[in-house]
């Protein structure tokens, strides 16, 4: 199938990248808050949309609390803290992302739900502006095609949790040109992280090799092989995973692992990538992981419980 992907820091050649001040971040959920906290930490302005006022207050209450940690632990001083807090508004009017140099769309995993987002801030943005996404699996190409500049669109995949993990993946689509990768390639740099780079073939690199690995062990719990806490040890002291695949998933949000699954059975069209029923059957009850407070473990109370 030929070389997909090339990985590691690639080098940037200086003053071929535009610059990049004002970042507009459209859905302010447990990516979008952290994507926010990183820019903002350093030095970017933070623009922060989502279409819920109360998702964007929990955002900023998170944001500040994960800042107060790191300055616990004297990562950062409080004077960072503050200088990031400031550097962060807030708004529900998609229109006021307009003058922003950078927009990242990190909104729920639902392609009609970001198509909808791009059409209503189209209009809105400079002709300059860079557009990405933070999907997960959605096809950038496909996203890019139907915006008005798709040489300027991307695949800009953040991990959770954003202000711990390294690696951010760059996904280029068909038709994005250099520029717009080279400037990416200097914002990760400006973040202190580490970029991948992908192809554009669903779900791309982590999320390939990582959901059918979770999709998996929830087959193993649906088939009765283990329950979720003998799964959960297993891979932790088996294969020394830091975390259990179902303590991950639930991490992640179930409605996140079915929605990249069908992006992988319906682009990959094979049945090794079928969800899991059990996988649909906790999604439509609602119970989504640690975001929802039930998953495959029960967080209401004081420790996580297992549901089954
Ligand atoms: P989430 O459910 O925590 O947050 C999604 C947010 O989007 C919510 O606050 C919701 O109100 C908001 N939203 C929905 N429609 C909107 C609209 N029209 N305009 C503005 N805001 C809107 O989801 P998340 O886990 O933060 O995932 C967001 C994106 O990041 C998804 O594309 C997901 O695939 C991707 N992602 C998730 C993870 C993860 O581990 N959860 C990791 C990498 C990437």
């Amino acid at each position: 199938m030929g070389r997909l992907a090339a990985y590691g820091r690639v080098k940037r050649k200086k003053g071929q990248n535009m610059a990049i001040e004002k970042v507009g971040i459209v859905g302010a959920g447990q990516m979008g808050n952290g994507i926010a906290h990183v820019f903002a930490l350093a030095g970017f302005e933070v623009l922060l949309n989502d279409i819920d006022g109360k998702a964007l207050d929990k955002a900023l209450a998170t944001i500040g609390k994960n800042l107060d940690r790191q300055g616990s632990r004297e990562k950062i001083s409080q004077a960072d803290r503050d200088a990031a807090m400031a550097r962060i508004s807030t708004t529900t009017d998609l229109t006021d992302l307009g003058p922003t140099d950078l927009v990242i769309e990190a909104a729920t995993e639902r392609e009609t739900v970001k198509q909808q987002i791009f059409d209503a801030l189209l209009p809105h943005l400079k002709p300059e502006t860079i557009l990405t996404s933070n999907t997960s699996s959605i096809s950038i190409t496909r996203l890019a095609s139907r915006t008005d500049r798709p040489e300027k669109f991307m695949g800009f995949h953040f991990m959770n949790p954003v202000p711990v993990m390294q690696l951010v993946e760059l996904i280029r689509g068909i038709a994005t040109d250099k520029e717009t990768y080279e400037t990416l390639l200097g914002v990760v740099e400006k973040l202190g992280k580490t970029s991948a780079s992908a192809e554009d073939f669903p779900a791309f690199i982590v999320n390939r090799i990582l959901m059918p690995m979770i999709n998996e062990a929830v087959y193993t719990l649906y088939e009765g092989v283990g329950n979720v806490r003998s799964i959960d040890e297993s891979m932790k002291l088996g294969a020394n995973h830091p975390m259990g695949p179902l303590e991950l998933a639930d991490f992640i949000g179930l409605d996140t692992c079915l929605a990249i699954m069908n992006v992988l059975h319906d682009g990959l069209a094979d049945t090794k990538y079928r969800p899991c029923p059990l996988l649909t059957k906790y999604v439509e009850a609602g119970w989504l992981g640690r975001k929802s407070g039930r998953g495959f473990y029960d967080y209401r109370g004081e420790t996580p419980v297992p549901t089954r």
